[in-house]
């Protein structure tokens, strides 16, 4: 048995055409399984009888189902999904003045084991298929509508894992949430989040995507960046720098910088030195996150006066910089959390 949500849209159609039926059924098909997010072949409803048995005989569905969820006082909502092999992962729906961002996991658990991450303590478990992204939006989405009578306007795939190592579903799920069988979410509403797998910026560039890409730098000296993200052995701030500045030669696309502020560890004035050289490579935005403390954590969130100079600094060599104000602590809505706390409920 395949999972047929695992499956690119053309090659929906190549399935649809090597049973012997017309183009027309493979849309048709494609708008029941996306647009209608059916979990059962037999919801099928226009398609003939023997098509739908071949669909039931070689492939199943792999509908997420929502486990519970959780408003925060500022009505950030997040939600805990399971897999159809009973696994858990997370997705946050965060309401703001001027827009409601759905917040997705790309894989489950994560393998980067990034030091301030509760994600990183899991482990990493498996890569969400194209359906299971798709879905995290899907209902999320009409979660939207039902609390807010809003549909979503923005996601962010800041969720669980590292996307960039499930990079032919995520683009898969991306290609399906902007296309008309799907969402038909315009791209510029979607952005990406990276720890920085430098070859794979270099691959986004050439595909030639159409979203946005936010880079977690959190600090731009190696030895600091590689204490608290392992993943920098591997990729050096000047691998990501070429990549970065390929990246936008080709695409044209301006970066957002995601910069966690952690006490004493990357919030002096000579760290905000060296973000502002290492940010120079193309146009960006810098967007300082506060840090959400998570259970036996080393760090601690960077002292307000500290979090001003640093910002005033930047803003002083002409960037454009956002300090992310922390939504649903008391709902543990970090990266991993909520999970974390499934986790000791279970055990
Ligand atoms: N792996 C991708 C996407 C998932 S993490 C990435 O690294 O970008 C999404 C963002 O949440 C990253 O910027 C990550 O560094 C940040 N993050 C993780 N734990 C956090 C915490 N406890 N408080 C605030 N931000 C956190």
């Amino acid at each position: 048995m395949y999972n047929f949500r695992n499956i690119t849209l053309s090659h929906i159609t190549k399935i649809i055409e090597d049973f012997g039926e017309k183009k027309f059924r493979a849309t048709q098909i494609n708008e029941w399984i996306w647009k209608k997010n059916i979990s059962d072949f037999n919801q099928l409803s226009n398609i003939p009888e023997n098509l739908i048995k071949f669909l039931q005989s070689n492939y199943f569905l792999d509908n997420l189902k929502i486990d519970f969820h959780i408003s925060s006082k500022d009505r950030t909502t997040k939600c805990l999904f399971k897999t159809i092999d009973n696994l858990f992962l997370e997705g946050v729906l965060i309401p703001s003045d001027d827009r409601i961002t759905a917040c997705i996991s790309s894989q489950i658990g994560c393998a980067l084991n990034c030091d301030f991450c509760a994600t990183g303590k899991l482990g990493f478990s498996r890569n969400l298929s194209i359906g299971e992204i798709y879905d995290e939006v899907f209902i999320i989405n009409s979660l939207s509508i039902s609390l807010f009578n809003k549909q979503l306007s923005n996601v962010v795939i800041m969720g669980m894992g590292e996307p960039l190592l499930n990079y032919e579903n995520i683009l898969a799920a991306i290609n399906i949430i902007t296309s008309n069988i799907g969402m038909n979410m315009s791209p510029q509403r979607i952005t990406l989040s990276t720890a920085g797998i430098a070859p794979k910026i270099i691959q986004l560039a050439d595909d030639n995507i159409k979203f946005n890409l936010s880079i977690s730098l959190h600090s731009a000296d190696n030895i600091i960046r590689s204490k608290i993200m392992p993943i920098n052995n591997k990729y050096y701030l000047q691998d990501l720098s070429d990549a970065i500045s390929y990246f936008y030669k080709k695409t044209n696309i301006r970066i957002t910088y995601e910069y966690l502020l952690l006490n004493n560890i990357n919030n002096s004035i000579d760290d905000a030195k060296k973000l502002a050289k290492f940010t120079k490579i193309s146009p960006c935005k810098i967007n300082l996150i506060n840090y959400n403390s998570t259970e036996k954590s080393n760090y601690s969130k960077s002292e307000e006066e500290k979090t001003e100079k640093f910002k005033d600094f930047l803003e002083s060599k002409n960037l454009i910089v956002t300090v992310r104000k922390s939504k649903g602590s008391d709902i543990a809505a970090a990266c991993g959390q909520l999970i974390a706390q499934k986790n000791n409920l279970l055990i």
